[in-house]
């Protein structure tokens, strides 16, 4: 009898180890058929634990995006300044018109629009232009065209195709104009930014094209 029930035991012993395996992260022992270990969570199937390791990978990721993306943070790593940036589309002797953006990341008031030249002949002019843009705000990754003038003739803008058709003969013309645009951010600062173009003075009422040599 007693014997009977020694084998019982170890048979039941037994059969309780075999029911147990290793798991493949920690080596704890675990019930054969978990998918998942009771001890550190983690997955017996291979392809189960890649899927959990791309959850926690991209949660990371996006945690990390998202931190970097609060203003604070993203002020504490970016300078904060207004940068604008000016492009003449056209122009004629009345009016001037140009692409202008902030491609910075703080907002900038532009105060002041002004055409000067600086011809060689010592010749120097400031023409102060009116547009809409003056005393309004440009935010950011904004960008919009202007049509400034002032009621006097302006020096007139060459005109793409023009130094397109000089630049293939590889003439480049002087740029003896600049679109002055001043402005301040908002901490206070001012900016006075210069654009220069090529354009045709009044006073000469002609392209100055440098001399070959
Ligand atoms: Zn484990």
């Amino acid at each position: 009898m007693a014997i009977v029930v020694r084998t019982a035991t170890a048979s039941f012993f037994k059969s309780k180890m075999e029911s147990k395996k290793e798991c493949v992260e920690c080596a704890q022992p675990i019930k054969l058929r978990a998918k998942r270990c009771n001890h550190c969570a983690s997955y017996q199937s291979a392809l189960r634990r890649y899927l959990q390791m791309i959850v926690l990978t991209t949660g990371f990721a996006l945690t990390t995006l998202t931190i970097y993306l609060l203003p604070p943070v993203k002020e504490m790593i970016e300078p904060q300044k207004a940068d604008i940036k000016v492009s003449v589309v056209d122009s004629d002797f009345k009016a001037i018109s140009f692409m202008i953006a902030n491609v910075g990341n703080q907002t900038a008031a532009i105060t002041q629009v002004q055409l000067e030249t600086k011809a060689e002949s010592g010749y120097h002019s400031v023409h102060y232009l009116k547009s809409d843009i003056d005393h309004s705000l440009l935010d950011p990754g904004k960008a919009k065209i202007v049509k400034a003038s002032n009621g006097y003739l302006v020096p007139e803008a060459v005109s793409h195709e023009v130094r397109q058709m000089l630049a293939n003969q590889n003439i480049k013309l002087e740029e003896s104009c600049e679109l002055v645009i001043q402005y301040i951010q908002l901490s206070g600062t001012k900016f006075y930014k210069q654009f220069p173009f090529a354009c045709r003075l009044i006073d000469r009422g002609d392209i100055k094209i440098p001399p070959e040599k």
